[in-house]
């Protein structure tokens, strides 16, 4: 068909005026609205909190309803993302959860570690343990190497008091007032590398 600029308009306007007219006064079952299912964070509790992936330190929500995340998206007031998260930051989800492929529920990550795992030197087979003697055998552990690697003075007789033997890498979640007791804490022991994945 030839259609001129006009023409075209013309048939535009008029088929857009038929549907128009056939929306009001034709046959309606529902309206739109109750076409729209209700939204699952309904009646949840929500929690921000920032994401535990990249240095970027996109924000985030999380929804709780019965004891249970149910959704995690962008924070749309963080400054930083504005509402958006990468496909890593909104996978953040199933750290914890995860949707059973048998029947589509939401389930516990099974994946997921929640208690301490030890391989001894020399052994291939992790063992269980508990958080006590974990964070015990950490502190003597950074204890001894601190001791056995101290320098009060360097090769030139100058005054370092310091550690080399020792590293301090920080999170992309660790916030400000974190990074700072780390950081009190890492002087204190004489640690000089110290870096921090989060430029926030
Ligand atoms: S959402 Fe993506 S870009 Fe943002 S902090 Fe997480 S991993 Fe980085």
């Amino acid at each position: 068909m030839n259609l001129s600029r006009r023409g075209f308009f013309k048939l535009t306007g008029a088929t857009f005026a038929a549907g128009a007219l056939a929306e009001l006064f034709g046959p309606s079952n529902a309206f739109a609205a109750d076409a729209v299912p209700e939204m699952r964070i309904v009646g949840a509790t929500e929690t921000t909190s920032v994401c535990c992936y990249c240095s970027v330190g996109c924000g985030s929500i999380l929804s709780v309803k019965d004891g249970e995340l149910i959704n995690l998206e962008g924070d749309p007031d963080h400054p930083i993302n504005r509402g958006a998260l990468c496909s890593k930051g909104s996978a953040q989800f199933n750290i914890r959860n995860v949707y059973d492929p048998e029947d589509g529920k939401l389930i516990l990550n099974p994946a997921r570690q929640t208690k301490v795992k030890y391989r001894a030197p020399g052994t291939s087979e992790f063992v269980e343990k508990d958080w006590e003697w974990a964070i015990e055998e950490i502190a003597k552990r950074v204890k001894d190497t601190r001791d056995r690697n101290y320098e009060a003075v360097d090769e030139n007789g100058v005054t370092v008091n310091r550690t080399e033997a020792i590293a301090s890498l920080g999170g992309a979640a660790l916030d400000g007032e974190e990074c700072y007791a780390i950081q009190k804490f890492m002087r204190a022991l004489g640690v000089t590398w110290i870096e921090h994945q989060a430029r926030i």
